[in-house]
């Protein structure tokens, strides 16, 4: 939708150039979405041209203004198999048509913060680390407190998200991926993803949750230990309520679908 009340686009933007009334703009998928009537200036990111995914000796790094489009098509790090096997599962679960891929970023979606955000998925399974820029300098912060709530991020007024740093020792184990919609192509209500590290499990619930929750142990728990720890880390009211599905039949597939991570992972 047009929005009416903005009369100035600075493309491309730069941190410093922040004042009320500001938005970032990325792909505008979801800012394009409703309305914003505070917003009178955007500050189009794209324009910068950060490069998609550079990858490191410590890991990838995502930048914010990363396509979902780059990131299904990324070939490159071979070796970080988990990465690839996520990323394209992620992508999938992103239900949107190729015009929506093409733009949409993956800092867009951090930002949007919504619950059924797969790149939220994607990057708080993989121990992902936002580097936030501000006016005052810039700090880093794992994705799973940059995101705190729906439609909520850890970002102060004048912030931006500029990448995601994903480690090198998140990237190579093995992985195990549910997704759950009311229907067939719906809007991911559940979203699960399990991972080995070492000897231990690393689980990751979204989609389910208003925030992303995170639960790691040292050794594959069994099935009790698991559904305690399940209980005892998400609060009931931090499951959604919505069109895309009930707390309480989100409880209960979270529930089902970590413990068949789990059964698969152990093995
Ligand atoms: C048909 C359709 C299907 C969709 N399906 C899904 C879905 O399945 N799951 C889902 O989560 N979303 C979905 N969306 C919503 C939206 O497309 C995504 O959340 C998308 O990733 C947003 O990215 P964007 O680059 O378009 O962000 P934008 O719309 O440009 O920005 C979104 C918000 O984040 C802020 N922002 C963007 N980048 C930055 C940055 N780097 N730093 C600081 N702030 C920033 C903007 O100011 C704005 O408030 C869908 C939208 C459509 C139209």
């Amino acid at each position: 939708m047009d929005l009416h009340t903005v009369v100035e686009v600075v493309s491309p933007a730069a941190v410093g150039q922040w004042r009320p009334g500001d938005a970032w703009l990325a792909g505008g998928t979801a800012l394009f979405a409703e309305p914003q009537t505070d917003v009178t200036r955007l500050l189009d990111l794209v324009a910068a041209g950060w490069t998609p995914i550079t990858v490191h000796g410590h890991g990838l790094e995502i930048a914010a203004t990363c396509t979902v489009a780059d990131l299904a098509g990324y070939a490159g790090a071979e070796h970080f198999t988990a990465f690839h096997e996520l990323a394209t599962a992620c992508c999938r679960a992103f239900l949107a048509s190729f015009k929506i891929w093409n733009v949409a970023t993956v800092g867009g979606n951090l930002c949007a913060a919504l619950p059924a955000g797969p790149m939220i998925a994607l990057t708080a399974a993989l121990d992902g680390e936002c580097l936030i820029f501000g006016p005052d300098g810039e700090r880093r912060l794992s994705v799973t407190r940059f995101v705190t709530g729906d439609g909520a991020t850890a970002l102060a007024a004048g912030e931006l998200l500029r990448s995601i740093t994903l480690p090198a020792a998140a990237l190579t184990g093995r992985t195990a991926f549910r997704q759950g919609s009311l229907f067939a192509h719906g809007r991911s209500a559940v979203l699960l993803i399990g991972r080995r590290d070492g000897a231990g499990l690393v689980l990751t619930v979204t989609a389910a949750t208003v925030r992303p929750f995170q639960l790691s142990f040292a050794e594959v728990p069994d099935a009790g230990e698991l559904a305690a720890a399940v209980r005892a880390t998400i609060p009931d009211d931090a499951y959604v309520d919505d069109v895309h599905g009930l707390p309480a039949w989100r409880r209960h597939l979270t529930a089902r679908y970590a413990e068949e991570i789990r059964a698969e992972l152990a093995g």
